[in-house]
């Protein structure tokens, strides 16, 4: 029984704490998942989208500064002269600087080949010349103008833009490119916002994966194919538009990534994130939920320990006691006389025991009935309890019999103790029927002796109490000097 409650409080208490465990679990991973697919599909996206929107607002002053001077009749004039006063450009050119806080401004002349700039003739641009093919590429475009990026050769992280505007004459003729250079101020400081604000690494890439821009505290590598666990991944997003994904890093990091093209720069703008901050406290909460799972798992342990336990109590109770008259009962009077011996033989003493049997208890039931019997009953057990001490046992043997186990007694001392009870329930008055009724009892009482059963001194002590009854009832056998 004992080792069934432990298993049962056991079971019950891995049932709740196995349940608790896995809604927890359940939670965490619902919201892990949804906060990976909202960082990957809005978070992400969304600051990709505010990146390249202030891409396009600083790209319109410059292209509206372009496309006015491009259609400047001052600049067709002059062209048309030959060119003649260069200083005459020059001076345009430093205007259209100052005017609109440009970081140059430029015009460069189809026949004479000439770079015109706020300082002067800088040269004359040649196909030969890497460094100006931007303005072959200007002069084959079929758009009105290109747009070509350049790092800041002073300051690699720093970003300028320039707008190539092509001139033509009313009939069509290109005449030449002419235009502003801005720097991206604008985009680089969000780039380092975001990147302070959300830990988002923020990038741009060109079409061969070569990082073109960086924040300050950017810390990877200079081309995407050589970023750890991006090798494979890098192509993906060089050859879409758009593209979302997210891997684990060598240090065991997700990290989430969203590209997008950028057609204006023909770059591909990255954000970047590391573990996501609020998956942390997604973690918090878990570890939250599983402490308080512990904690009404110990809490129904105990409970259910001391619910078992109360019924289990009650349960050994009822099966000891006997419920009418609260005495114990006939099932366990062995266990207690074992008890009671196995004590009384370390002390080397005697050991008892009393018959003891209501005399004409039927007569009780048949003349006052059965609930009048009931109380004889209670009130007899009760007086017997209170007439021996808190080591000795009274048990109730049968019917209207009550069988006694007196330790430290022997056959004198056990009879005199008898006695009493005996005088003591034959004062006892009830009252039945407006009568009042007097009952007796008689007793057997036998010693036991050395290495004897417990059937063997029941016996003699029947033996003893059937004397008593044949005696005329009302007194104990044994009498004092007789045989036993
Ligand atoms: P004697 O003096 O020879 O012992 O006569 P008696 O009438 O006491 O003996 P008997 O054995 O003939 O009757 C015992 C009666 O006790 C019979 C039974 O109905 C009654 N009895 C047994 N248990 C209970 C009980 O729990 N309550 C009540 N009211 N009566 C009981
Ligand atoms: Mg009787
Ligand atoms: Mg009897």
């Amino acid at each position: 029984m004992v080792v069934n409650k432990r298993h049962y409080t056991l079971l019950l208490s891995a049932i709740v704490l196995i349940g608790f465990i896995a809604t927890s679990l359940i939670g965490y991973f619902v919201a892990k998942d949804s906060l990976t697919e909202r960082l990957q599909q809005e978070m992400l996206p969304l600051t990709s989208d505010n990146i390249y929107s202030e891409i396009q607002r600083d790209l319109l002053q410059p292209l509206l500064i372009s496309s006015l001077m491009a259609n400047d009749v001052f600049v067709f004039d002059w062209v048309n002269d030959g060119e003649k006063d260069a200083s005459k450009m020059t001076s345009y050119l430093a205007q259209i600087q100052k005017k609109y806080n440009t970081i140059t401004a430029f015009f460069v002349s189809e026949s004479s080949g000439n770079y015109y700039h706020p300082s002067g003739v800088l040269k004359r641009v040649s196909s030969k010349n890497p460094d100006d093919h931007w303005y072959f590429d200007a002069k084959n475009s079929a758009g009105p103008y290109v747009i070509n990026i350049d790092r800041d050769t002073a300051d690699k992280r720093r970003l300028s833009i320039f707008v190539n505007y092509r001139i033509e004459d009313k009939s069509g003729r290109f005449i030449g490119v002419i235009g502003v250079g801005l720097s991206l101020q604008t985009v680089a400081e969000l780039i380092e916002n975001y990147q302070k604000r959300y830990g988002r690494e923020i990038y741009f890439v060109n079409r061969q994966g070569e990082v073109m821009l960086q924040s300050s505290h950017y810390r990877s590598e200079l081309h995407l194919q050589d970023k750890a666990g991006l090798d494979k991944a890098f192509l993906k997003v060089l050859t879409s538009p758009s593209a979302s994904f997210s891997f684990k890093t060598s240090s065991g990091n997700t990290l989430y990534l969203n590209s997008r093209l950028v057609p204006e720069f023909d770059w591909y703008l990255i954000v970047e994130q590391v573990n996501d901050p609020s998956s942390e406290r997604i973690e918090t909460a878990f570890l939250i939920n599983l402490a308080v799972a512990v904690v009404i798992s110990m809490i129904v342990l105990a409970l259910a320990h001391f619910a078992v336990r109360g019924y289990h109590d009650k349960l050994e109770m009822m099966a000891t006691q006997d419920k009418l008259t609260g005495v114990t009962s006939r099932q366990v009077f062995e266990f207690y006389f074992k008890q009671a011996v196995a004590r009384n033989k370390r002390r080397d003493e005697s050991v008892s025991l009393v018959l003891l049997d209501i005399d004409l208890f039927k007569q009780i039931n048949d003349s006052y009935g059965h609930q009048a019997g009931d109380l004889v009953l209670t009130r007899v057990a009760n007086l017997i309890k209170s007439h021996i001490r808190e080591e000795d046992v009274v048990c109730r043997w049968g019917g209207e019999e009550f069988l006694l186990l007196l330790s430290g007694c022997n056959i004198q001392h056990a009879r005199d103790i008898t006695e009493l009870i005996r005088s003591a329930v034959a004062s006892m008055q009830f009252h039945f029927n407006n009568e009042i009724v007097h009952i007796t009892v008689s007793a057997g009482v036998a010693e036991m002796h050395t290495d004897e059963l417990l059937g063997q001194v029941v016996e003699r002590a029947d033996h003893h109490l059937y004397a008593a009854k044949r005696a005329g009832r009302n007194c104990i056998r044994p009498e004092v000097d007789e045989e036993e």
